[in-house]
């Protein structure tokens, strides 16, 4: 009997990436088997395309933002069923037993590998995923439109939610791009008073229209003094990377106030212990977020209408949407779409963005 394929694309060398033919395996024990639908383009699949992180060994298929159907259930899984419609992102699901996990820690846990990078990820039409890591998709959010929402909208939806700002508190955005432009939309709809901001003019528009209260041009005025004049920050939440202009912010907060960096840059961030110390200030770094708050963004998300703005691109073009994502081009997330899964008509929140 012929055994049965399915189309991936795997980086076989650093920088390379083509398209295979695998054999289609079981699930292994605690492990589901996912027909994939849709996976989002991140930054972070750099970690294994480009080798930005080491020890990655290939051929690999990247992808971390991945939503499919469950078609097969490893022995041990309990809480999902076969054709369910879930979600796998960055984290590839929680060991159980280590000293993070039995804390309640389950981003911390020590066995967890990172989907796309120690085990094959979304650039496919089948994955397997462990069961702990799954997400659950609401009905009402299209593949596509919940693809992003897994490694993005997770992140910066858990930084909002864990932070200390409560409605009417003033949050600052910095950078409008693939994160930025969830986390404007995130902030608005929490009931923050929101200020979004970027270098220039040209995103000030985009920034109103997701629902930014204030919008602060970086290269034309200083951001401390800015934010500072609105009463000082609450949370800023941290999408791009350069470290002077992380700095700033810190100096944007107020009295108990935290930045929290979510974007990654080779630059360091040079804070003031003044800065720090006098208002009891905080910058922290954030890592996605545990499955939980995954259904929890998945939800929210629905409920309130917040959608990434997504370009879709079929499996075969998955080099030409990476090397778009990579120059800084994709207006703002890239989404592959797999042969057999047809898109649906759209929720109300993916049609207002996708007819732009
Ligand atoms: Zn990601
Ligand atoms: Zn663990």
């Amino acid at each position: 009997m012929e055994t049965e394929t399915y189309t991936a694309i795997e980086v076989t060398a650093p920088g390379r990436l083509s398209r295979v033919r695998r054999p289609l395996r079981d699930p292994g024990a605690g492990e589901a088997r996912i027909r994939v639908e849709a996976c989002g383009v991140c930054h972070s699949d750099s970690a294994t395309v480009d080798a930005v992180l080491p020890g990655i060994s290939y051929p690999r298929v990247p992808g971390h933002e991945v939503v499919g159907r469950i078609n097969a259930l490893g022995s041990d899984v309990r809480g999902w069923v076969v054709g369910q419609r879930v979600g796998v992102g960055f984290l590839g699901g929680s060991c159980g037993y280590c000293e993070f996990c039995r804390n309640g820690d389950l981003v911390g846990c020590r066995n967890q590998g990172y989907t796309g990078l120690h085990h094959d990820g979304g650039y496919a039409e089948v994955m397997l995923a462990k069961a702990s890591g799954l997400v659950s998709i609401p009905e009402g959010v299209t593949s596509v439109a919940a693809a992003p929402l897994l490694c993005a909208g997770l992140t910066t939806f858990s930084a909002l939610r864990n932070g200390p700002a409560k409605a009417g508190d003033l949050v600052a955005v910095l950078g409008i791009g693939g994160l930025g432009h969830l986390a404007v939309q995130y902030a608005r709809a929490m009931g923050f008073e929101v200020a979004a901001i970027a270098r220039g003019g040209d995103k000030a528009e985009l920034a109103k229209e997701l629902g930014a209260h204030h919008y602060i041009d970086s290269a034309a005025v200083d951001t401390a003094e800015a934010l500072q004049a609105l009463g000082g920050a609450r949370v800023v939440v941290i999408t791009a990377s350069g470290g002077k202009t992380v700095a700033a912010t810190v100096k944007g907060l107020r009295p108990g106030g935290v930045s929290i960096v979510l974007g990654v840059g080779p630059e360091p961030i040079e804070v003031s212990s003044v800065d720090l110390v006098f208002g009891s200030r905080r910058l922290e770094g954030a890592l996605t977020g545990n499955p939980a708050t995954g259904d929890a963004t998945l939800r929210f998300s629905a409920l309130s209408g917040v959608s990434a703005m997504i370009e879709t691109v079929p499996l075969d073009q998955a080099a030409a949407a990476y090397t778009k994502m990579m120059a800084g081009k994709a207006r703002f997330r890239m989404v592959l779409t797999m042969p057999a899964y047809v898109a649906s008509s759209g929720s109300k929140a993916t049609r207002r963005f996708e007819e732009r």
